[in-house]
C-alpha cells in the first residue's frame, strides 16, 4: 500500500499546521504599516515590500472558488483511493489563494464563484489539512 505524501513541516510554516490540527485558519500579515497585506503560502519575506516582519493572524478561512478541477488520476499513488475528488484554488476573504480539497461530490462539483468555509480533513492520525466545502451544504 502506498502511503500518502506528508506536508514539509518547517519553522517557516509550522505555526499554520499547527493551528490545521487546531481546526483554525491561521496565516501571516505583513507588519510594515505602509502594506499589511497578507500573505500565504508561509514564508519568510513579504512578497510585495519584502519585509521580513509578517505576523500569524488567524481569519475565517471563508472564500470563493476562483477555479476547480476534478481529479480522476492524481500527483501521487497514495491518492488513487479517494479518486475521482475536486480540488480548488481558493481566493479567500483577505486575499491570498489557498489550494485545497473541496468535500463536494465530483459527480456534482462545485462551480467557480461559490462561497466555501473551511473544513479540516485528517491527512494522518498526526495531521489536519485545510480543506473547504459549500458554505450552504449542511
Ligand atoms: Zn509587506
Amino acid at each position: 500500500m502506498v502511503t500518502k505524501p506528508l506536508p514539509r513541516i518547517d519553522a517557516v510554516n509550522a505555526p499554520f499546521f499547527a493551528a490545521c490540527n487546531e481546526e483554525r485558519v491561521l496565516i501571516q500579515r505583513c507588519a510594515a504599516p505602509e502594506c499589511r497585506r497578507y500573505v500565504y503560502y508561509p514564508r519568510v519575506c513579504c512578497p510585495v515590500c519584502q519585509s521580513g516582519d509578517l505576523d500569524w493572524v488567524e481569519v475565517s478561512g471563508r472564500g470563493r472558488i476562483k477555479t476547480f478541477t476534478v481529479v480522476h488520476r492524481p500527483h501521487h499513488d497514495g491518492f488513487l483511493s479517494e479518486t475521482p475528488y475536486v480540488f480548488a484554488a481558493v481566493e479567500i476573504e483577505e486575499g491570498p489563494l489557498i489550494y485545497g480539497r473541496i468535500d463536494a461530490d465530483p459527480a456534482r462539483p462545485p462551480a467557480i464563484g461559490d462561497a466555501v468555509v473551511p473544513v479540516f480533513l485528517q491527512h494522518t492520525p498526526e495531521q489536519k489539512l485545510l480543506a473547504f466545502r459549500a458554505e450552504d451544504v449542511r
